[in-house]
């Protein structure tokens, strides 16, 4: 996304003509944008050779699955609706991932039937359930066991998920149990250990310490795992001033972990693949002048982009159409929304506004639209795919009508 001739484009399209053309608030996207990620990532890894399950959670337009799907990458799924979606999209079976805490029998059952590589499971009830379930099927069924290392991601606490004090995964004694149990079973293959530690790591250390905690842990469980799911959590820059992750790093405390172990590895990238393709265009309402700042009123509000609102998440703000004036009051940012919460940003000596004004929320790929809701009625936006100078509607914005 750059300015040519002072209007916001993405790649040959502008925001200005993607307004007038399917209005606002609405998601772009980026396919070169998308297509370098995917490259990229599979660059960083490619001695390897990973196999890459999208996290669909991250983002939930089939078409965009679709896409992704094209450069041969799998899915990490955490409900049957995420399942079927990823199926739908033309994603292998044999390249999909189960994971979530709580799994119900209807989704085990659903996954058993459709041969997917891994149910990752979190638990010893869960194992059991499925366990019943192979058996009443007379099947053998592959899992996982997600382990939780109790390593500090350094992220926020919202988007932490591998300490011992989250919900996810099993701690070292119950994970050597499970081990011990599954391998006396019938019904259930233990192919994979899994971990997830976070979302939006900007640092490769604690990757790092993870895998030294896989590592003492296999070698004490003295088992043989097929495949090392090594989970997602890969951040991208949502500011200027943001630290990159060190791939190359993360890339050498991998392989030198595989020295030891002929393990295939699986990743569950999500906003790493998608984040940064993703904008939201949004245009402004009203301006209410007020003593110390100015309030920019959107018609994008929290229910079209939640991360603010959920987790105090930034994202960088653009206006579509370049001036030289600057604001001299500060703007805050906000929706229409009737919770104080519905607000975006506060940002000094920004372009001075107008009515009608379009501005860009960037990076708003992952957990953008997939977090939105219908909250005070209101429809979810459309989502478009830009390729060049070619723009294709991939999602039509909600009408009232849907609704009620
Ligand atoms: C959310 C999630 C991911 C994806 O995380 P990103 O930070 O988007 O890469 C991967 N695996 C599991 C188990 C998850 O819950």
């Amino acid at each position: 996304m750059k300015y040519i001739k002072k209007k916001l484009t993405i790649e040959k399209a502008s925001i200005q003509n993607i307004a007038a053309r399917f209005g606002t608030p609405t998601y772009c996207y980026s396919y070169n944008q998308l297509k370098e990620n995917i490259n990229n990532f599979k660059k960083n890894f490619k001695s390897f050779s990973p196999l890459i399950c999208f996290a669909i959670k991250s983002n939930t337009n089939i078409n965009l699955i679709r896409e992704i799907k094209k450069f041969g990458l799998g899915a990490d799924v955490v409900s049957v609706g995420e399942l079927m979606m990823a199926l739908k999209a033309g994603i292998d079976p044999k390249k999909i991932v189960f994971s979530g805490v709580g799994k119900t029998s209807d989704e085990i059952s659903y996954a058993i039937d459709k041969k997917i590589l891994l149910i990752n499971t979190e638990s010893k009830s869960e194992i059991n359930e499925i366990e019943r379930i192979a058996k009443s099927k007379k099947k053998i069924v592959n899992i996982g066991i997600r382990l939780n290392p109790n390593t500090d991601a350094k992220t926020l606490k919202q988007i932490s998920t591998g300490k011992k004090e989250n919900k996810f995964g099993v701690d070292e004694k119950t994970f050597f149990n499970l081990v011990t149990y599954s391998k006396s079973s019938k019904n259930i293959n233990l192919k994979c250990l899994s971990v997830h530690i976070g979302s939006q790591i900007l640092s490769h250390k604690p990757y790092e310490k993870m895998l030294k905690v896989i590592d003492r842990i296999i070698q004490k469980s003295n088992y043989n795992f097929e495949f090392i799911d090594l989970g997602g959590g890969m951040g991208i820059s949502y500011e200027k001033n943001n630290k990159k992750l060190n791939y190359q790093k993360y890339n050498i405390a991998i392989k030198k972990f595989l020295k030891n172990y002929n393990s295939k590895i699986i990743f569950e990238p999500g906003r790493s693949i998608i984040g940064n393709t993703g904008s939201l265009v949004s245009k402004v309402i009203y301006i209410k002048e007020s003593d110390k700042k100015d309030f920019i009123i959107l018609d994008a509000a929290m229910n079209d982009l939640m991360r603010p609102a959920l987790y105090g998440a930034n994202h960088k703000t653009l206006p579509a159409l370049k001036t030289n004036q600057t604001s001299k009051k500060t703007y805050e940012f906000v929706g229409p929304i009737c919770e104080s919460t519905d607000k975006f940003t506060t940002l000094k000596k920004f372009q001075k506004l107008n009515e009608k004004d379009l501005v860009v929320m960037c990076d708003v790929g992952a957990y953008g639209m997939s977090l939105s809701s219908n909250y005070n009625v209101r429809t979810k936006p459309a989502e478009i795919l830009i390729k060049g100078s070619n723009i294709n509607i991939i999602k039509k914005r909600q009408k009232v009508e849907d609704l009620i």
